[in-house]
């Protein structure tokens, strides 16, 4: 483990301090059956933490650090968990809300005295369908749900990442610079296989220069990204004439990948790109996009194949049902459903939730999207988000995409709006590429090139920023919500 350029554990003391914090929780009677709420930033003693939960024979609940204390509270208090890990400032947050259970804060007395313990001998047996990991949702609507992620879930998804996402060998290493509670943690797993090397970048966050410089120095470097985190990246680079030296990966997903960027990120690092689609309850794992589908121009369907999410896993089946749940043909869109061993066995302690989401053993993800004939799938949106118009069904996707190809847009958010006559219009909200002034009017000649009459804005918004969750979600709901109130205004 590195932090940035520094060795600061090789796997021998990696095991070492995972043992004695392991044996140190269980001197305090945390064990099997328990929950270790993990509230950190992105720093090396996270996977001694996770790893020591995981001996002792506990499961993980990792948070996002960027959460306010008192939502981290709410995670922890539905999780059960009786003990939480904390990076400073989370620690001196949560005791101010005064937090019910033990706060052990990474920097401190308490943590170091548990590295010191006697360290486990054995790691504690768990069985396959034990939980490993409650996974809290990213939330773009209401409360966050826990999943349940088991032990053969985890061991499932990092086996099949090899043959579906991409070989890791022992000489190359990950970077951390997506939170670690969401899908860059949930990948240490393959890295820990290998024996790969884990880097955490001192700013503890995401710093386009600071990757570069990690990648430069590492040679052969893995990064799990946000599409946004992508762009950021191809901005940067182009902007400064860097090449990505040692950017040997990276796998991209978690919301929406707009052509445009993916192209303009492929034209400029080359062939290091692979998508993935997952959620929280088939985590990492519904389908890939490999790096030859993303980079390869001469295949005749590379575009299509471009727009998709790829293919389904190795442990999943992927279906399109429509409303009863029957199997819908090629082309056809409707809801995406998973089966598989990688789908959660259900919510934490949400039985009515866990039903209307597994049914007859499918996964209902809430997304749309349509298969091709390859079994390539093509998300569209999130069902809530689809835009009925007139009776007709319009996929923001589609006008989002067609939007990102005009220069003066850096981004771009599509939703519906409540219109008496027809039901819903479309409206966007546009953040403009800087030094644009690009208005209305060549908007809409831009979309009317592209995309049938219907399914253009009638509305633009222009906004400085769009509003994201913790994960870098744009928060659809939010922009209903203004839409509402200027019209209540
Ligand atoms: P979470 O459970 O918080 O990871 O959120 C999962 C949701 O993110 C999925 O249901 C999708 O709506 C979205 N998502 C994940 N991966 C992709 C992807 N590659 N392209 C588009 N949306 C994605």
């Amino acid at each position: 483990m590195f932090f940035g350029t520094e060795l600061v554990a090789d796997y021998g003391t990696f095991n070492a301090d995972a043992a004695s914090v392991a044996a140190a929780l269980q001197a305090r009677g945390i064990g099997p059956g328990d929950r270790v709420a993990i509230f950190m930033k992105n720093v090396p003693d996270y996977l001694i933490v996770e790893y020591a939960a995981w001996y002792a024979g506990a499961a993980v609940v990792p948070i996002n650090a960027k959460l306010h204390a008192r939502e981290a509270a709410w995670i922890i208090e539905d999780s059960g968990a009786t003990v939480v890990f904390a990076t400073p400032g989370g620690a001196d947050d949560l005791a101010a809300i005064q937090l019910e259970i033990p706060i052990i804060d990474v920097s401190g007395d308490d943590f170091a005295d548990m590295k010191k313990a006697q360290p486990l001998a054995v790691v504690t047996p768990r069985a396959p369908g034990d939980m490993a990991w409650l996974f809290y949702t990213s939330g773009t609507t209401g409360k966050p749900k826990g999943v349940i992620i088991t032990h053969d879930m985890l061991i499932g998804m990092a086996l099949c990442y090899f043959p579906d996402v991409d070989q890791v060998r022992a000489e190359d290493s990950t970077i951390y610079a997506a939170p670690m509670s969401h899908g860059a943690g949930l990948y240490n797993l393959m890295h820990v296989l290998v024996g790969a090397s884990h880097v955490f970048p001192p700013s503890g966050g995401f710093d386009e220069a600071e990757i570069f410089e990690l990648a430069r120095h590492y040679g052969s470097a893995h990064l799990f990204a946000a599409p946004t985190m992508v762009k950021r990246l191809t901005q940067m680079a182009k902007a400064s004439g860097q090449s990505g030296t040692g950017l040997r990966t990276i796998t991209y997903g978690g919301g929406p990948m707009y052509v445009a960027d993916i192209i303009e990120a492929v034209d400029h690092f080359g062939p290091v790109f692979v998508q993935i689609y997952g959620q929280g309850e088939c985590p990492m794992a519904v389908t890939a996009l490999s790096r030859s589908d993303v980079a390869d121009r001469a295949h005749p369907n590379w575009r299509e194949r471009l727009i998709s999410v790829g293919r389904a896993q190795s442990l999943v089946e992927v279906m399109i049902g429509d409303a009863h749940g029957q199997a819908m043909a090629p082309g056809e869109t409707g809801e995406i459903m998973v089966r598989g061993d990688l789908v959660m066995p259900g919510y934490w302690n949400n039985p009515d939730a866990s039903a209307k989401t597994i049914v007859d053993g499918w996964l209902l993800t809430g997304d749309m999207g349509f298969l091709d004939a390859d079994g390539y799938l093509t998300l569209q949106d999130r069902s809530k988000d689809m835009i009925i118009s007139g009776g007709t069904n319009i996929y923001p996707r589609e006008v989002e995409e067609a939007l990102m190809f005009h220069d003066g847009v850096a981004e771009v958010s599509v939703v519906g709006r409540p219109e008496p006559e027809w039901g819903e219009d479309v409206v966007a909200f546009v953040v403009r590429a800087e030094g644009s002034n690009v208005d209305e009017a060549a908007l809409d000649a831009h979309c009317l090139d592209q995309i049938a009459r219907f399914k253009r804005p009638k509305a633009y918004f222009w906004v400085s920023e769009l509003p994201k969750n913790n994960y870098g979600k744009v928060l659809k709901t939010e922009l209903r919500e203004r839409l509402t109130e200027m019209s209540d205004g």
